[in-house]
Protein backbone atom coordinates (compact mmCIF):
# COMPACT_ATOMS: atom_id res chain seq x y z
CA UNK A 1 0.00 0.00 0.00
CA UNK A 2 2.86 2.61 1.11
CA UNK A 3 4.47 1.56 -2.47
CA UNK A 4 1.80 2.32 -4.72
CA UNK A 5 1.30 5.65 -2.71
CA UNK A 6 4.74 6.50 -2.79
CA UNK A 7 4.50 6.01 -6.70
CA UNK A 8 1.00 8.00 -7.13
CA UNK A 9 3.36 10.81 -4.86
CA UNK A 10 6.19 10.86 -7.75
CA UNK A 11 3.39 10.94 -10.28
CA UNK A 12 1.96 14.06 -8.89
CA UNK A 13 4.97 15.72 -8.48
CA UNK A 14 5.79 16.00 -12.50
CA UNK A 15 5.23 18.83 -14.57
CA UNK A 16 5.86 17.56 -18.49
CA UNK A 17 3.68 15.37 -20.28
CA UNK A 18 6.60 13.05 -21.81
CA UNK A 19 7.80 12.39 -18.19
CA UNK A 20 4.09 11.55 -16.81
CA UNK A 21 3.14 9.43 -19.56
CA UNK A 22 6.56 7.57 -19.03
CA UNK A 23 5.81 7.08 -15.17
CA UNK A 24 2.31 6.19 -15.66
CA UNK A 25 3.65 3.36 -17.61
CA UNK A 26 6.29 2.41 -15.59
CA UNK A 27 4.18 2.64 -12.24
CA UNK A 28 1.74 0.26 -13.94
CA UNK A 29 3.79 -2.37 -14.89
CA UNK A 30 5.39 -2.81 -11.52
CA UNK A 31 1.61 -2.33 -9.45
CA UNK A 32 -0.58 -4.58 -11.71
CA UNK A 33 -0.78 -8.25 -10.25
CA UNK A 34 -0.94 -9.60 -13.64
CA UNK A 35 2.28 -10.09 -15.94
CA UNK A 36 2.31 -6.87 -18.64
CA UNK A 37 4.14 -8.10 -21.79
CA UNK A 38 3.35 -4.30 -23.61
CA UNK A 39 1.99 -1.33 -21.87
CA UNK A 40 1.60 1.84 -23.98
CA UNK A 41 -0.23 5.36 -23.78
CA UNK A 42 -1.57 6.46 -27.17
CA UNK A 43 -2.86 9.40 -28.31
CA UNK A 44 -4.58 10.10 -31.66
CA UNK A 45 -3.30 12.94 -34.04
CA UNK A 46 -4.14 14.45 -37.03
CA UNK A 47 -7.01 15.27 -38.55
CA UNK A 48 -10.54 13.69 -38.98
CA UNK A 49 -10.00 11.80 -42.27
CA UNK A 50 -6.72 10.78 -41.68
CA UNK A 51 -5.69 10.56 -37.92
CA UNK A 52 -2.85 8.17 -36.61
CA UNK A 53 -1.45 6.50 -33.54
CA UNK A 54 1.01 8.51 -31.78
CA UNK A 55 2.94 6.59 -29.08
CA UNK A 56 3.73 8.92 -25.82
CA UNK A 57 4.82 6.11 -24.24
CA UNK A 58 5.72 2.25 -24.79
CA UNK A 59 7.56 0.02 -22.27
CA UNK A 60 7.55 -4.18 -23.22
CA UNK A 61 8.51 -6.77 -20.87
CA UNK A 62 12.33 -6.90 -20.17
CA UNK A 63 13.00 -3.01 -21.05
CA UNK A 64 13.64 -1.33 -18.02
CA UNK A 65 13.11 2.33 -19.78
CA UNK A 66 9.95 3.24 -22.08
CA UNK A 67 10.60 4.81 -25.18
CA UNK A 68 8.06 7.29 -27.17
CA UNK A 69 7.40 9.06 -30.38
CA UNK A 70 9.95 11.66 -31.96
CA UNK A 71 9.24 15.63 -31.05
CA UNK A 72 9.28 15.88 -35.31
CA UNK A 73 8.26 12.72 -36.20
CA UNK A 74 7.31 11.62 -39.77
CA UNK A 75 3.56 11.69 -39.49
CA UNK A 76 3.08 9.42 -42.42
CA UNK A 77 4.96 6.94 -40.25
CA UNK A 78 2.67 6.62 -37.85
CA UNK A 79 0.26 4.02 -37.86
CA UNK A 80 -2.99 4.47 -39.17
CA UNK A 81 -5.87 5.02 -37.03
CA UNK A 82 -8.61 2.79 -39.22
CA UNK A 83 -5.86 -0.13 -38.66
CA UNK A 84 -6.49 -0.24 -35.12
CA UNK A 85 -10.87 -0.47 -34.62
CA UNK A 86 -10.46 -1.43 -30.92
CA UNK A 87 -8.62 1.49 -29.92
CA UNK A 88 -10.97 3.64 -32.10
CA UNK A 89 -13.93 2.48 -30.38
CA UNK A 90 -12.31 2.53 -26.87
CA UNK A 91 -11.91 6.41 -27.69
CA UNK A 92 -15.67 6.43 -28.96
CA UNK A 93 -17.09 4.78 -26.34
CA UNK A 94 -15.12 6.11 -23.64
CA UNK A 95 -15.15 2.71 -22.16
CA UNK A 96 -12.79 -0.18 -21.28
CA UNK A 97 -12.11 -2.62 -24.33
CA UNK A 98 -11.15 -6.08 -23.63
CA UNK A 99 -9.59 -7.63 -27.28
CA UNK A 100 -8.02 -11.39 -27.65
CA UNK A 101 -7.25 -14.34 -25.78
CA UNK A 102 -3.44 -15.12 -25.43
CA UNK A 103 -1.93 -12.47 -26.22
CA UNK A 104 -5.07 -10.34 -24.47
CA UNK A 105 -5.40 -6.47 -25.22
CA UNK A 106 -7.24 -4.10 -23.05
CA UNK A 107 -7.70 -1.00 -24.06
CA UNK A 108 -8.49 2.13 -21.31
CA UNK A 109 -9.42 5.94 -22.81
CA UNK A 110 -6.97 7.89 -21.26
CA UNK A 111 -9.93 10.46 -21.04
CA UNK A 112 -13.35 10.33 -22.17
CA UNK A 113 -13.81 13.89 -21.56
CA UNK A 114 -11.12 15.47 -23.36
CA UNK A 115 -10.85 16.52 -27.15
CA UNK A 116 -6.97 15.02 -26.72
CA UNK A 117 -8.18 11.34 -27.51
CA UNK A 118 -6.78 8.37 -26.78
CA UNK A 119 -6.15 5.08 -24.75
CA UNK A 120 -3.72 2.91 -22.71
CA UNK A 121 -2.83 -0.35 -23.98
CA UNK A 122 -1.88 -3.11 -22.21
CA UNK A 123 -1.30 -6.42 -23.29
CA UNK A 124 -0.96 -9.51 -21.44
CA UNK A 125 -0.80 -13.00 -21.79
CA UNK A 126 -4.17 -13.55 -19.72
CA UNK A 127 -6.81 -10.98 -19.16
CA UNK A 128 -6.39 -8.77 -16.86
CA UNK A 129 -8.14 -9.61 -13.19
CA UNK A 130 -10.40 -7.09 -11.60
CA UNK A 131 -7.90 -5.75 -8.89
CA UNK A 132 -5.84 -4.64 -12.16
CA UNK A 133 -8.40 -3.50 -13.91
CA UNK A 134 -9.73 -1.17 -11.08
CA UNK A 135 -6.09 -0.37 -9.82
CA UNK A 136 -6.00 1.38 -13.40
CA UNK A 137 -8.81 3.08 -14.11
CA UNK A 138 -8.34 4.81 -10.34
CA UNK A 139 -4.61 5.59 -11.74
CA UNK A 140 -5.60 7.05 -14.40
CA UNK A 141 -8.52 9.56 -12.67
CA UNK A 142 -4.99 10.97 -11.17
CA UNK A 143 -3.60 10.92 -14.30
CA UNK A 144 -6.20 13.07 -15.92
CA UNK A 145 -5.97 15.37 -12.98
CA UNK A 146 -2.45 15.95 -13.62
CA UNK A 147 -2.81 16.03 -17.85
CA UNK A 148 -6.03 19.00 -16.74
CA UNK A 149 -3.57 20.48 -14.71
CA UNK A 150 -0.52 20.84 -17.64
CA UNK A 151 -3.07 22.50 -20.11
CA UNK A 152 -4.38 24.89 -17.55
CA UNK A 153 -0.41 26.11 -17.14
CA UNK A 154 0.12 25.30 -20.68
CA UNK A 155 -2.71 26.65 -22.82
CA UNK A 156 -4.03 29.61 -24.04
CA UNK A 157 -7.45 29.67 -21.60
CA UNK A 158 -9.04 31.68 -25.23
CA UNK A 159 -8.04 29.50 -28.24
CA UNK A 160 -6.41 26.62 -26.26
CA UNK A 161 -3.15 27.03 -28.25
CA UNK A 162 -0.03 26.83 -26.12
CA UNK A 163 0.97 29.86 -24.84
CA UNK A 164 3.72 31.53 -24.62
CA UNK A 165 5.10 30.49 -21.16
CA UNK A 166 6.14 27.14 -22.70
CA UNK A 167 7.81 28.34 -25.88
CA UNK A 168 11.26 28.40 -24.53
CA UNK A 169 11.21 25.12 -23.22
CA UNK A 170 9.68 23.31 -25.97
CA UNK A 171 11.89 25.35 -28.31
CA UNK A 172 15.20 24.15 -26.89
CA UNK A 173 13.62 20.51 -26.49
CA UNK A 174 12.73 20.25 -29.76
CA UNK A 175 16.08 21.48 -31.47
CA UNK A 176 18.45 20.10 -29.06
CA UNK A 177 16.67 16.64 -29.28
CA UNK A 178 17.06 16.87 -33.57
CA UNK A 179 20.67 18.22 -32.95
CA UNK A 180 21.70 15.62 -30.33
CA UNK A 181 20.65 12.88 -32.93
CA UNK A 182 21.78 14.11 -35.64
CA UNK A 183 25.09 14.86 -33.32
CA UNK A 184 25.05 11.18 -32.95
CA UNK A 185 24.25 9.47 -36.06
CA UNK A 186 25.44 11.83 -38.82
CA UNK A 187 28.97 13.72 -39.10
CA UNK A 188 27.85 16.06 -42.00
CA UNK A 189 24.21 17.29 -40.14
CA UNK A 190 23.65 19.42 -43.07
CA UNK A 191 23.78 17.46 -46.05
CA UNK A 192 22.07 14.45 -44.04
CA UNK A 193 19.39 16.49 -42.17
CA UNK A 194 17.21 17.09 -45.26
CA UNK A 195 15.17 19.67 -42.89
CA UNK A 196 15.17 22.69 -40.51
CA UNK A 197 13.39 24.68 -38.32
CA UNK A 198 11.90 27.33 -39.31
CA UNK A 199 10.11 29.84 -36.87
CA UNK A 200 7.44 31.82 -38.00
CA UNK A 201 5.28 35.09 -36.22
CA UNK A 202 1.65 36.12 -37.52
CA UNK A 203 0.33 39.00 -36.42
CA UNK A 204 -3.29 39.86 -37.61
CA UNK A 205 -4.19 43.21 -39.91
CA UNK A 206 -5.89 46.13 -38.27
CA UNK A 207 -7.39 43.99 -35.56
CA UNK A 208 -7.65 46.98 -33.47
CA UNK A 209 -10.28 48.00 -36.04
CA UNK A 210 -11.93 44.91 -35.70
CA UNK A 211 -12.47 45.34 -31.87
CA UNK A 212 -13.28 48.83 -32.70
CA UNK A 213 -16.11 47.97 -35.17
CA UNK A 214 -17.68 45.24 -33.86
CA UNK A 215 -16.44 44.98 -30.00
CA UNK A 216 -14.22 42.89 -28.33
CA UNK A 217 -16.17 39.71 -28.26
CA UNK A 218 -16.30 39.59 -31.59
CA UNK A 219 -12.54 40.38 -31.67
CA UNK A 220 -12.29 37.14 -29.48
CA UNK A 221 -14.02 35.24 -31.83
CA UNK A 222 -11.86 35.82 -34.80
CA UNK A 223 -9.08 34.99 -32.42
CA UNK A 224 -10.48 31.62 -31.68
CA UNK A 225 -11.81 31.02 -35.71
CA UNK A 226 -7.81 31.94 -36.21
CA UNK A 227 -6.30 29.51 -33.73
CA UNK A 228 -8.91 26.96 -35.56
CA UNK A 229 -7.82 27.37 -38.64
CA UNK A 230 -4.28 27.16 -37.93
CA UNK A 231 -4.57 23.38 -36.23
CA UNK A 232 -6.47 22.82 -39.99
CA UNK A 233 -3.36 24.41 -41.92
CA UNK A 234 -0.66 23.50 -40.06
CA UNK A 235 1.01 19.77 -39.81
CA UNK A 236 0.25 18.16 -36.69
CA UNK A 237 3.86 18.14 -35.28
CA UNK A 238 3.81 22.11 -36.09
CA UNK A 239 4.01 23.51 -32.69
CA UNK A 240 1.56 26.20 -32.38
CA UNK A 241 1.34 29.23 -30.15
CA UNK A 242 -0.50 32.30 -29.13
CA UNK A 243 2.01 34.70 -27.75
CA UNK A 244 -0.91 37.66 -26.27
CA UNK A 245 -2.83 39.80 -28.16
CA UNK A 246 -3.32 39.22 -31.71
CA UNK A 247 0.08 37.52 -32.19
CA UNK A 248 0.51 34.05 -32.64
CA UNK A 249 3.92 31.44 -33.35
CA UNK A 250 4.38 28.51 -35.52
CA UNK A 251 7.40 26.35 -35.07
CA UNK A 252 7.47 23.80 -37.52
CA UNK A 253 10.09 21.72 -39.24
CA UNK A 254 10.36 21.68 -43.10
CA UNK A 255 12.31 20.16 -45.45
CA UNK A 256 13.42 23.65 -46.74
CA UNK A 257 12.90 27.12 -47.37
CA UNK A 258 10.20 26.55 -50.48
CA UNK A 259 8.53 24.21 -47.60
CA UNK A 260 7.77 26.51 -44.87
CA UNK A 261 6.59 29.37 -47.65
CA UNK A 262 4.38 27.16 -49.00
CA UNK A 263 2.97 25.76 -45.53
CA UNK A 264 2.81 29.73 -44.66
CA UNK A 265 1.31 30.97 -48.21
CA UNK A 266 -1.33 28.34 -47.32
CA UNK A 267 -2.29 29.52 -44.27
CA UNK A 268 -2.48 33.11 -45.42
CA UNK A 269 -4.40 32.22 -48.10
CA UNK A 270 -6.94 30.34 -45.86
CA UNK A 271 -7.60 33.27 -43.94
CA UNK A 272 -7.87 35.56 -46.82
CA UNK A 273 -10.35 33.79 -48.67
CA UNK A 274 -12.58 32.58 -45.56
CA UNK A 275 -15.51 34.89 -44.55
CA UNK A 276 -15.50 35.22 -40.40
CA UNK A 277 -19.67 35.51 -40.03
CA UNK A 278 -19.23 38.46 -37.82
CA UNK A 279 -16.40 40.19 -38.94
CA UNK A 280 -16.09 39.82 -42.81
CA UNK A 281 -12.55 39.37 -44.19
CA UNK A 282 -9.73 39.39 -42.13
CA UNK A 283 -6.03 39.24 -43.39
CA UNK A 284 -2.96 38.24 -41.67
CA UNK A 285 0.90 39.39 -41.95
CA UNK A 286 3.54 36.71 -41.67
CA UNK A 287 6.83 37.00 -40.98
CA UNK A 288 9.73 33.86 -40.95
CA UNK A 289 13.01 32.74 -40.52
CA UNK A 290 14.99 29.36 -40.17
CA UNK A 291 16.92 28.46 -36.73
CA UNK A 292 20.31 28.78 -36.44
CA UNK A 293 22.88 26.31 -34.46
CA UNK A 294 22.78 27.46 -31.19
CA UNK A 295 20.05 29.42 -31.59
CA UNK A 296 17.93 31.23 -28.70
CA UNK A 297 14.47 31.48 -28.72
CA UNK A 298 14.53 34.93 -28.35
CA UNK A 299 16.93 36.10 -31.20
CA UNK A 300 14.71 33.35 -33.63
CA UNK A 301 11.91 35.45 -32.63
CA UNK A 302 13.19 38.95 -33.01
CA UNK A 303 14.32 38.03 -36.99
CA UNK A 304 10.92 36.61 -37.33
CA UNK A 305 9.79 39.75 -36.07
CA UNK A 306 11.47 42.27 -38.15
CA UNK A 307 9.79 40.15 -41.36
CA UNK A 308 6.39 40.86 -39.38
CA UNK A 309 7.25 44.40 -39.32
CA UNK A 310 8.85 44.38 -43.13
CA UNK A 311 5.39 42.90 -44.27
CA UNK A 312 2.86 45.57 -42.72
CA UNK A 313 5.26 48.47 -43.53
CA UNK A 314 4.46 47.10 -47.30
CA UNK A 315 0.84 46.51 -47.53
CA UNK A 316 0.13 43.69 -45.24
CA UNK A 317 -1.96 40.33 -46.04
CA UNK A 318 1.75 38.88 -47.48
CA UNK A 319 4.49 36.74 -46.19
CA UNK A 320 7.99 37.57 -45.53
CA UNK A 321 11.43 35.65 -45.44
CA UNK A 322 13.68 37.27 -42.94
CA UNK A 323 16.93 35.58 -44.77
CA UNK A 324 15.36 36.69 -48.26
CA UNK A 325 14.94 40.38 -46.95
CA UNK A 326 18.65 40.36 -46.19
CA UNK A 327 19.78 38.82 -49.37
CA UNK A 328 17.92 41.45 -51.00
CA UNK A 329 19.13 44.62 -48.69
CA UNK A 330 15.50 45.09 -47.88
CA UNK A 331 16.65 44.30 -44.34
CA UNK A 332 20.43 45.07 -43.32
CA UNK A 333 21.01 44.95 -39.90
CA UNK A 334 21.38 41.91 -39.19
CA UNK A 335 23.07 40.49 -42.18
CA UNK A 336 26.67 39.67 -40.83
CA UNK A 337 24.69 37.74 -38.42
CA UNK A 338 22.66 35.92 -40.53
CA UNK A 339 25.58 34.61 -43.13
CA UNK A 340 28.14 33.61 -40.01
CA UNK A 341 26.18 30.99 -38.25
CA UNK A 342 25.19 27.42 -40.37
CA UNK A 343 21.72 26.07 -40.75
CA UNK A 344 21.43 23.06 -38.41
P1 LIG B 1 -1.49 45.95 -37.64
O1 LIG B 1 -2.08 45.59 -38.94
O2 LIG B 1 -0.41 46.96 -37.76
O3 LIG B 1 -1.06 44.75 -36.87
O4 LIG B 1 -2.65 46.68 -36.82
P2 LIG B 1 -3.40 46.17 -35.52
O5 LIG B 1 -4.57 47.06 -35.31
O6 LIG B 1 -3.70 44.72 -35.61
O7 LIG B 1 -2.25 46.29 -34.46
P3 LIG B 1 -2.12 46.81 -33.02
O8 LIG B 1 -0.98 46.08 -32.42
O9 LIG B 1 -2.06 48.30 -33.04
O10 LIG B 1 -3.46 46.38 -32.30
C1 LIG B 1 -3.66 45.13 -31.77
C2 LIG B 1 -4.99 45.15 -31.08
O11 LIG B 1 -5.30 43.85 -30.59
C3 LIG B 1 -5.05 46.05 -29.88
C4 LIG B 1 -5.96 45.35 -28.91
O12 LIG B 1 -7.16 46.06 -28.80
C5 LIG B 1 -6.26 44.02 -29.56
N1 LIG B 1 -6.18 42.89 -28.66
C6 LIG B 1 -5.11 42.45 -27.97
N2 LIG B 1 -5.44 41.36 -27.23
C7 LIG B 1 -6.75 41.10 -27.46
C8 LIG B 1 -7.70 40.11 -27.01
O13 LIG B 1 -7.36 39.20 -26.23
N3 LIG B 1 -8.96 40.18 -27.49
C9 LIG B 1 -9.35 41.13 -28.36
N4 LIG B 1 -10.61 41.14 -28.78
N5 LIG B 1 -8.49 42.10 -28.80
C10 LIG B 1 -7.23 42.08 -28.36
MG1 LIG C 1 0.22 43.07 -33.11
MG1 LIG D 1 -2.09 43.33 -35.77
Amino acid sequence: MNDIVEAVAGLSSLRDREALDFKLVTLLRKFVSTPIKAIRVLALAGETGDQRWLTGACLLAGEAEPTRDRVWVNFNTLPCANDYPDRQSCVVSGQIQYQGSAPCFTLFPTDPQSKAQGVLEIQTADRLDSTSINLVVNVLKIYRNLQGLLDYGEKDSLTELLNRKTFDGAFIAATLHESQRQNLALPDRRAAHGGSYWLAVIDIDHFKRVNDTFGHLIGDEVLVLIARLMRASFRFADQLYRFGGEEFVVLMRCAGAQDALGALERFRACVETREFTQAGRITISIGYAPLMQDDTPGAAFDRADKAVYYAKGHGRNQVCSYPELVASGELTEAAEEFHEVDFF
